[in-house]
């Protein structure tokens, strides 16, 4: 099983979004200055022997710029998404095409990261994302209440939705998918073990940052669940030490250009 990292642009944006605390105005100092900081979008393409061609992640919307609410954008401002950024052109580069494409796994259903099903309309293809997740994310919609992190344009019941169930589960041979909390309420990390040598485990937006991982540094503004933050951690910890698995974070363009340059397997 072959595996590669997908560049899907950088978000700037706050550090406190992402680190407890970052930029808090103390007593010695009344007006610190907020620390902005560079967030990889990132995805996986995973040559699956028996299943095909299998997609962790989508990244944003092609046209983002007039599907994400102004205030997202202020707030999140994409600062790089070239040409080759576009989640078709990463497959091309890649030697695929999107009809090339016969799972998609969605971490979570937030716009950076489900954003990219705009290339699958009407190609039916199997989408994976937690029951939970599912549920969440069409709920928010609905009554606007976390409008923003989810737009419409992929919160879509055109999509070939696949509900996953569970703690854990084993989706396809070598690729096993764990709920875990802190974020939002579904969101999926994935274990892929390529060979007996290279085991990766994707954190998606549950750990954003090599940091909140090697110094247990909970999210700041957008964690929803701080005690099953905590628990996530440590079931993920556990994984990697028990796997020896490197560990793609979320959002992290360090570790990203790590391991970026080459096929892993
Ligand atoms: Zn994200």
């Amino acid at each position: 099983m072959k595996m590669r990292l997908l560049d899907f642009g950088t978000l700037t944006a706050d550090e406190g979004w992402v680190i407890e605390g970052s930029g808090v105005a103390t007593r010695s100092e009344p007006k610190p200055i907020s620390n902005r900081r560079n967030y990889q979008m990132i995805g996986a393409l995973i040559e699956h022997p028996k299943n095909g061609l299998i997609l962790y992640e989508t990244g944003p919307a092609p046209n983002y710029r007039e599907l994400w609410p102004e205030p997202v954008q202020e707030v999140f401002d994409i600062t790089r998404y070239e040409e080759e950024n576009r989640l078709d052109n990463q497959l091309k580069k890649a030697g695929y095409s999107v009809n090339d494409v016969s799972a998609i796994i969605i971490g979570h259903m937030h716009l950076d990261h489900a954003g990219g099903l705009e290339f699958f309309r009407g190609l039916d293809v199997p989408v994976y994302a937690h029951e939970d997740e599912i549920k969440n994310a069409f709920y928010a919609i609905a009554t606007k209440q976390d409008f923003g992190a989810y737009i419409p344009h992929c919160i879509d019941s055109a999509f070939n939705w696949q509900a996953v169930y569970g703690d854990e589960c084993e989706l396809f041979d070598g690729i096993t998918l764990y709920k875990t909390l802190g974020h939002t309420p579904g969101l999926l990390s994935m274990k892929a073990k390529l060979n007996d040598q290279d085991t990766f485990l994707f954190t998606s937006d549950t750990v954003f940052f090599k940091e909140s991982w090697v110094d247990q540094k909970p999210p700041g503004w957008l964690v929803r669940d701080m005690p099953g933050w905590f628990k996530s951690l440590a079931k993920l910890k556990n994984i990697a030490d028990r796997e020896h698995a490197k560990v793609i974070f979320g959002h992290d363009p360090e570790v990203f250009a790590q391991y970026a340059s080459k096929v892993h397997g």
